[in-house]
């Protein structure tokens, strides 16, 4: 055994043996995997092996194509024997939010490029002759999708990693990992250590327990999952070809063909739970089978025999019952865990055989070349804190488990697992119709609803939009009031303080005390990681803001760019302080009745900050900026103070008809003024230009990380161009990943959108070819599946000159 690698995976399933093949393509192959027990033997040897494309992620459904494009090939490409079986599949609508989300994904399916069509219940039998449609109001057909063995591919890839240098171990187990003074990463195992600049935990079942030996908190459980195998079946036999894999949310459950027998995998919709009692399996477990939960499977199995009643034709042969990983939004974590470099998650998969290829794939390109060619943001470790405790993770999972094939409608979230992290105004604006949404454990407000019903979760406009409408124009008109405590907050101190965030950020760092820029933090390639505002309170203290969900990201960005020596510190403060966004024309009259400091435009300018005391409260820090483009200030406050100074401001706002606003009416009012959002329109995928975000990047400073990139992007070119748009819409707005036509051409991808409320125009970003961004041009964007002329506007729909904000 070596004693000594570059990278070290610890796990043997499909998700660790996809990526140890990856990496050694990538050209890594002085790489080992090390496997307790055989190859499989954890999850993987145990799966049902379908391979879907249907996906409302681009992302995700990027990774789907990769695994089904490789798996036929696998065994071309490595020797190793592998079965797949390309029967394609059928997944059927039976409400309308259902038929609005199968248009939504016809349109990623266009982006993504595979082939599929929508079709109505007339055309099923065709293409399913034993298959019963009622209720069935729409069918997502693809062609391409398959199942395969999961033993097949992980040992062809196997086979594919060692042609290429790379090593397993098996039958050796990883007993502890700690990093060495070096940096490095020492694996111990139970035949000895390996020392290594890399190390991966994708050990399925067990990755929580590998994780904490290094305190990292890995937020999976192990949810107990069952399919049946029934006898083989004449008209099975007497049928060629294969029968496409159902997806049916009337049975809850897949259902397709197996060595001519039916196989029906099942999930139960309230008797879920997780695996041994939410403990860790035994270290010896190996290629065990859990015993089978026959009752909790009843109901659902009749449901199985009303859509395909050549089920119930013949009996079951086999039950399979195991234990399958599952992260609180179903999603796997692939990607840099929170803290020190090079510990990488690559665990967590519910779908691990047709995500284990693309997976890898990706993850190999993130940690060979610093970034994947998509964006990996929504498999992040990072985006769970240790607010996604075990209980949580238990509880959310089994309500994930059981909405398997429920349809999740945007914005439409878990009730279970909530509350984890509020501000102190959480009560306040609860009473006052506050409609939370859970973001990186917050629970922050999206609308305010005074009629008491809640909100009426669709794909369309819905119950919010006549209240949505009144919190923008009293913004625009009057004055608002938004509680937006979940910023994600840091202290920069130190003598170096400066000159660290000049030469981690592309923009120029201010100067001046009061001073305030948005910075955006570039990779090496020149690509955007972070966006950050700094606020410089002082020569050798700066205040960093940014996303809710960047807290672990972003600090991990600062962290890993200081260099050894630097005099800097960074803390993150982001519980300390809550934050207040009071923005409209009449915000200064407001502000003026809490505070003695000078608001006037002399006194206190546009994108500068002080400390000042509000309502009694001191040390209060005074940003003059906004996202909604208005006169306006954030005011970042101690968390216990939040009450006392909230409830002067509404008392002052009374007069001037202040109202409470959330996120929707924000992301209407900034995409008036044609503000970028840092996840949607700058991404790791996108360079500053290509995001028009020119006066953002000095090119003229001395260095920062990322320059020379960006010079080489700028004499290449860009490869497409952000545009903003107006839209056509009747009933709906753009959400991001719809496809841009010109003609019959794919030209571009929207990115976000809204309503806006002053400008009354439908509004999305896109990124399209560059020759075609010209004021006015148009193009068509799908939007459930209906062409929807769209504009080009060459500058905010709202105050161009930007007025307001420097009112
Ligand atoms: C009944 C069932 C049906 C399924 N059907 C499908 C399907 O149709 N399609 C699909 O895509 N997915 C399906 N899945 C899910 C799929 O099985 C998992 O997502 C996938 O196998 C996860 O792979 P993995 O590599 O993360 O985990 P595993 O396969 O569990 O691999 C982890 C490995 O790590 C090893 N290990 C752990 N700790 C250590 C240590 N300390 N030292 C050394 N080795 C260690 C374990 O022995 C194990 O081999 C199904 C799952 C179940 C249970």
């Amino acid at each position: 055994m070596k004693s000594q690698a570059r990278v070290v995976i610890v796990g043997g399933g499909v998700m660790g043996v996809g990526l140890l093949y990856h990496l050694a393509l990538e050209g890594w192959t002085d790489i080992a995997l090390v496997e307790k027990g055989e190859l499989t033997s954890g999850s993987t040897w145990h799966a049902a092996g379908q391979c879907p494309h249907f996906n409302g992620s681009l992302n995700m459904t990027k990774v789907h194509i990769y695994g089904t494009e490789l798996y036929p090939k696998l065994e071309q490409l490595t020797g190793q024997a592998v079965s797949w079986h390309g029967c394609g599949g059928l997944r059927l609508a039976v409400t309308d939010e259902e038929v609005n989300w199968f248009k939504y994904v016809y349109g990623v399916s266009r982006l993504a490029g595979y082939e599929c069509e929508l079709i109505g219940p007339d055309e099923i039998k065709k293409h399913h002759p034993f298959l019963d449609p009622f209720g069935v109001k729409l069918a997502f057909r693809t062609v391409h999708d398959g199942h395969v063995a999961p033993a097949d591919i992980t040992n062809a890839m196997a086979a594919g990693a060692r042609k290429l240098g790379a090593e397993i171990y098996r039958r050796t187990r990883v007993t502890d990992i700690k990093q060495i003074p070096s940096g490095e990463w020492r694996v111990f195992t139970d035949k000895g250590n390996i020392d290594c600049e890399h190390v991966v935990n994708s050990a399925g079942s067990y990755c929580d327990v590998v994780g904490a030996w290094t305190g990292h908190n890995v937020p999976i459980a192990n949810m107990l999952h069952h399919y049946v195998i029934t006898e083989p079946l004449q008209e099975l036999i007497d049928l060629a070809p294969e029968l496409p894999v159902v997806r049916d949310p009337h049975a809850h459950a897949y259902l397709r063909e197996e060595t001519n027998g039916v196989l029906v995998g099942l999930y139960e919709t309230a008797t879920a739970h997780v695996c041994w009692d939410g403990k860790p399996p035994r270290w010896d477990y190996e290629s065990e089978l859990e015993p089978p939960e026959l009752d909790r499977l009843i109901p659902w199995l009749e449901r199985a025999t009303e859509r395909l009643p050549l089920f119930a034709k013949t009996g079951i042969k086999s039950i399979v019952a195991g234990a399958i990983t599952h992260t609180p939004d179903g999603t796997y974590l692939s990607g840099p865990a929170p803290g020190p470099r090079n510990y990488w998650m690559h665990c967590g998969a519910s779908i691990g055989i047709c995500q284990g290829g693309g997976a890898g794939k990706y993850l190999a390109q993130w940690m060979v070349h610093g970034q994947a060619e998509i964006n990996m943001r929504e498999f992040d470790p990072r985006r769970f804190g240790n607010w996604a405790t075990k209980d949580y993770t238990a509880d959310v999972s089994v309500a994930d488990y059981h909405h398997m094939y429920y349809c999740y409608k945007p914005a439409e979230q878990h009730e279970v697992g909530r509350g984890l992290r509020k501000s102190a105004l959480y009560d306040r604006l609860k009473s006052e119709g506050a409609q939370f949404a859970q973001i990186f454990g917050w629970e922050r407000p999206r609308w305010y609803d005074t009629s008491g019903t809640g909100e009426k979760f669709s794909f369309r406009r819905s119950n919010w939009w006549g209240a949505v409408r009144e919190e923008a124009l009293a913004v625009r008109e009057k004055v608002g009031l938004m509680d937006l405590s979940t910023f994600s907050k840091y202290d920069v101190k130190g003598k170096d303080a400066h000159a660290f965030l000049d030469r981690i950020c592309a923009n120029r760092i201010p100067t001046k005390d009061g001073g305030i820029i948005l910075g955006h933090l570039l990779n090496a390639n020149g690509f955007i990681e972070s966006e950050i505002t700094v606020t410089r309170l002082g020569p050798e203290h700066y205040y960093v803001l940014s996303a809710a969900v960047a807290q672990l990201h972003d600090l991990d960005q600062m962290n890993w760019r200081k260099k050894p020596g630097e005099k800097v510190t960074i803390t993150d403060i982001t519980d300390d302080l809550g934050v207040l966004v009071l923005a409209g024309p009449k915000s200064r009259d407001v502000l003026a009745a809490c505070t003695k400091t000078d608001l006037s435009n002399a006194a206190f300018r546009w994108l500068t900050a002080r400390e000042a005391t509000v309502a009694g409260v001191k040390g209060i820090r005074l940003l003059r900026m906004n996202y909604v483009g208005e006169l306006g200030w954030e005011l970042h406050v101690p968390m216990a103070s939040m009450p006392k100074v909230f409830d002067a401001l509404m008392a002052a706002g009374k007069a001037h008809g202040i109202r409470l606003f959330g996120t929707y009416a924000m992301n209407s009012l900034r995409m008036e003024k044609a503000y970028r959002g840092w996840g949607s329109e700058l991404t790791n995928e996108i360079g500053m230009s290509e995001a028009s975000m020119e006066r953002f990047i000095r090119l003229d400073k001395e260095d920062f990380i990322g320059k020379q990139a960006s010079l080489g992007m700028k004499q290449r070119g860009d490869r497409l161009k952000l545009v903003y748009m107006e839209v056509n819409n009747t009933d709906s707005d753009c959400m991001g990943n719809e496809p841009v036509y010109h003609g019959d051409k794919v030209v571009g991808v929207t990115t976000s959108g809204a309503f806006g409320h002053t400008v009354n125009k439908s509004l999305t970003f896109a990124y399209v070819d560059p020759a075609m961004t010209a004021p006015g041009s148009e193009f068509e964007v799908l939007v459930f599946n209906e062409r929807r002329k769209a504009r080009i506007i060459p500058e905010s729909a709202f105050d161009a000159e930007n007025a307001r904000p420097r009112a």
